[in-house]
């Protein structure tokens, strides 16, 4: 089993099938977009697929998908049906924006994929505009609207943006008031091509949590899952429930149990490392399956106790990457 030498059992892999997106959200990347890699840097399909098993070997039972943005790349529904083969997967789940998958949420239902986050940062269509830089927030609208109706599970991911969509906070959990939604408001990170936005004000955990007991006297906090990432609470007679995931403030490592591959292969035992090897070259050299093995059992031992640690320990103490190159 992947245990790290803090005692940290690893089940949780996030994979980014693409570093290509079809938005250019102003807190993951430049207006221009970013140097995308050649086809040929990134993983295939096959290579992911063995990654995917080998590791479900070792004990990882859950799989993020994710990008930029997962559904861009063809033939990722082809994809998905292989994975829904592998039965030592308890959880396949997608990371999406939404803006152009509509059309496969009935196909969703029907392969083993459990539960769908969507990213969506404003209810308001200009807005959405000014922080995507795409204007597609009709279709993503409708998504969600048609995930609502689906037997998938949703999240919706609300990256919180100083100076931008705070003043919808309460809008989005009033979402939650007649819907069995999940909302989920994210701290802003420097992971945008550019470095961590200078800003007035640091909209953290404690700050966004402190504007919503401003608006809403009846709080309940609810039970969190062991290595779940948000602090998880609902409104007295809502359906639905809202978390708030500290991911700057890092508060949430103790009970760490991810992992990530980004779209090149680049292996990361932490988001603020800046990638630990990269497993494609070592499968195009001709790695066996008891090699890749090794190298997971070995290279997790040695995860950092922190996002902290992680970052101290980088040569390039600029974290600044644009989170479509990581995968989130
Ligand atoms: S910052 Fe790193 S160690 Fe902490 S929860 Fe995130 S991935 Fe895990």
């Amino acid at each position: 089993m992947l245990t790290d030498k803090f005692g940290r059992h690893i089940s949780y892999l996030r994979l980014a099938v693409t570093d290509r997106c079809n938005l250019r959200c102003q807190y993951c990347m430049p207006a221009h977009g970013i140097d995308i890699v050649d086809r040929a840097e990134l993983l295939t399909y096959k290579e992911m697929y063995r990654i995917i098993r080998v590791l479900s070997e070792l004990g990882v039972n859950k799989v993020r998908l994710t990008g930029g943005e997962p559904f861009v790349r063809k033939n990722f529904i082809n994809f998905l049906e292989s994975l829904s083969f592998n039965d030592k997967l308890k959880q396949v789940n997608i990371t999406t924006n939404g803006a152009s998958i509509s059309k496969y949420i009935p196909k969703l239902e029907e392969l083993r994929v459990n539960a769908i986050n969507l990213s969506l940062d404003t209810l308001r269509s200009d807005r959405f505009k000014l922080i995507t830089r795409r204007d597609v927030f009709d279709e993503t609208f409708q998504t969600l609207e048609k995930l609502l109706l689906s037997s998938l599970t949703l999240k919706v991911n609300v990256v919180v943006q100083p100076g931008v969509n705070t003043d919808e906070i309460s809008d989005f959990i009033n979402l939650t008031k007649n819907k069995n939604l999940v909302v989920r408001f994210i701290e802003e990170m420097p992971f945008n091509g550019k470095g961590l936005r200078q800003t007035d004000e640091i909209w953290n955990y404690n700050k966004i949590y402190s504007e919503i007991e401003k608006e809403f006297k009846n709080i309940i906090p609810l039970k969190n899952k062991k290595s779940s990432t948000s602090k998880n609470f609902t409104i007295e007679n809502y359906k639905g429930s809202f978390g708030i995931i500290p991911a700057f403030t890092r508060s949430i490592c103790n009970d760490c149990n991810r992992i990530r591959i980004t779209a090149t292969g680049m292996f990361k035992n932490c988001l603020f490392d800046e990638g630990v090897f990269n497993l494609r070259d070592f499968i195009r050299k001709g790695a066996n399956d008891d090699e890749l093995k090794q190298l997971f059992i070995n290279t997790v031992h040695n995860k950092p106790e922190n996002g902290f640690i992680a970052e101290a320990n980088r040569k390039n103490k600029n974290v600044s990457e644009s989170m479509s190159t990581i995968g989130g």
